[in-house]
């Protein structure tokens, strides 16, 4: 079986490159792994015998279970040697510590310097970062560090308050921002009610971090229609996570963000560890390149994306990945149909007739998943379920439950897990 890597579409130096550093990243892992050394024991690999990417498929995966149960295991280097610790979002389960020593501080510079580059960055611009930098939150340490690279001005306004990103921006005439795109929706809301036009802002561009702006397709999703309609600006989007300490950046074409070969290996894999081809949805599979502190080995992040290999319109020709479709925790087996929340939600958005909602999925008693939708509708009446229910039937091809429910019995559901944070998603399998 061949494994995904190899059948990319890359350069026979890209290729060379990505075989030496991963031999080293073997070799490393071999001496100074706990974890990767017991893995390669128990299961006899020999790690001379990986002479190809391809023979990459000889190692067993990791997963999240394995960082979450044996974190101290991954660890690589003596406790001083470590500079930041920083943390998994723990959004499914605990969260990990991810450590870096200096040099991997170095290389999350690199990543997302090339980052910034990719999506027309340039040491003219001014980025106005709403995000945070504390929280143990890798990537906030991340923007800060490329764009020092960069040589791009920078302005820590942190996360929300609307007011004062519009006030420093109307002050310092940043060229960029860089936020999570629903709050790029508050910012524009805010902008409405106070009079500001946001089209006569200094800002020409938005990193969009966090959340999909685009379909599977690359077009416009309704959180990225809805910024368009309102701001006349450019949108890149970016896909990372922690534990690969790498991310994926769209450049100025928008079609799927760009893998950094030099940093990661990165393998979309079915349900039975299979490479997927073109197009097919498989989960990011990914192996750090040039990680001292904890690198990672075939891990699976449980992200699933689709992946193109083509060369892209931009002269580069490293693989890129679609929108992340959904979790695969979270996938649900629907009457003969796969389906991700992400896509449901964007249906659900997209509807007039519905304001509100929270989607329950649970099994049946032949063990099948059942989605139930409880709406809050614009109108309580026949014709308005008329006209939800005939959309999800055109859109899904099946038809989910649904139960129509009040204002206050959504914020109920909405806040029952945590109280925090508004989940629409509850899985009761
Ligand atoms: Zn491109």
């Amino acid at each position: 079986m061949l494994s995904a890597s190899v059948r990319y579409q890359m350069s026979t130096d890209t290729k060379k490159l990505q075989l030496q550093k991963l031999q080293s990243l073997l070799n490393y892992l071999n001496k100074h792994s706990p974890f990767y050394q017991e893995l390669f024991a128990v299961n006899r690999i020999n790690i001379t015998e990986i002479e190809t990417l391809e023979d990459l498929s000889k190692i067993p995966t990791t997963g999240k279970e394995d960082l979450q149960q044996r974190n101290d295991d991954f660890i690589c280097v003596p406790k001083q040697a470590i500079i930041e610790y920083t943390s998994t979002s723990g959004t499914l389960g605990a969260p990990v510590t991810v450590a870096l020593t200096e040099n991997d501080l170095q290389r999350l510079t690199e990543n997302e310097y090339a980052s910034f580059v990719c999506s027309d960055g340039t040491p003219r611009d001014i980025y106005q970062l709403m995000l945070t930098l504390d929280r143990q939150f890798m990537a906030g340490i991340a923007y800060y560090s490329g764009l020092r690279k960069l040589g791009a001005g920078i302005i820590r306004v942190g996360p929300g308050v609307p007011s004062l990103q519009w006030q420093t921006i109307l002050r310092i005439k940043p060229t960029a921002i860089v936020a999570v795109p629903s709050f790029i929706l508050k910012l524009l809301s805010y902008a409405k009610e106070h009079g500001i036009d946001p089209n006569q802002s200094s800002v020409k561009k938005a990193v969009c971090i966090g959340e999909n702006i685009r379909n599977t397709d690359f077009t416009p999703n309704m959180l990225g229609k809805r910024i368009a309609d309102n701001w006349n600006i450019k949108l890149y989007s970016t896909y990372a996570s922690t534990e690969m300490q790498t991310a994926f950046t769209e450049c100025s074409a928008g079609k799927g963000g760009h893998l950094n070969p030099d940093l990661l290996i990165v393998e979309l894999l079915d349900q039975n560890n299979h490479p997927v081809p073109p197009g097919v949805p498989g989960e990011v599979t990914i192996t750090t390149l040039g990680v001292e502190g904890m690198p990672l080995l075939r891990y699976k992040t449980g992200d699933i994306c689709t992946y193109i290999d083509d060369p892209c319109s931009c002269g580069r020709t490293s693989l890129r990945l679609s929108p992340v479709l959904g979790r695969k925790q979270q996938m649900i087996k629907f009457k003969g149909t796969t389906l991700y929340p992400p896509a449901l939600f964007d249906l659900l958005n997209e509807m007039e007739e519905v304001i509100d909602y929270v989607a329950e999925v649970y099994s049946n008693e032949l063990g099948m998943d059942e989605v139930l939708l409880y709406l809050l509708p614009q109108n309580h009446n026949e014709e308005t379920d008329r006209r939800i229910r005939a959309y999800l039937q055109a859109r899904l091809r099946v038809s989910p439950h649904i139960q129509y429910v009040s204002s206050s019995e959504i914020q109920k559901l909405q806040f029952a897990e945590t109280g925090r944070k508004a989940t629409r998603f509850i899985d009761k399998r």
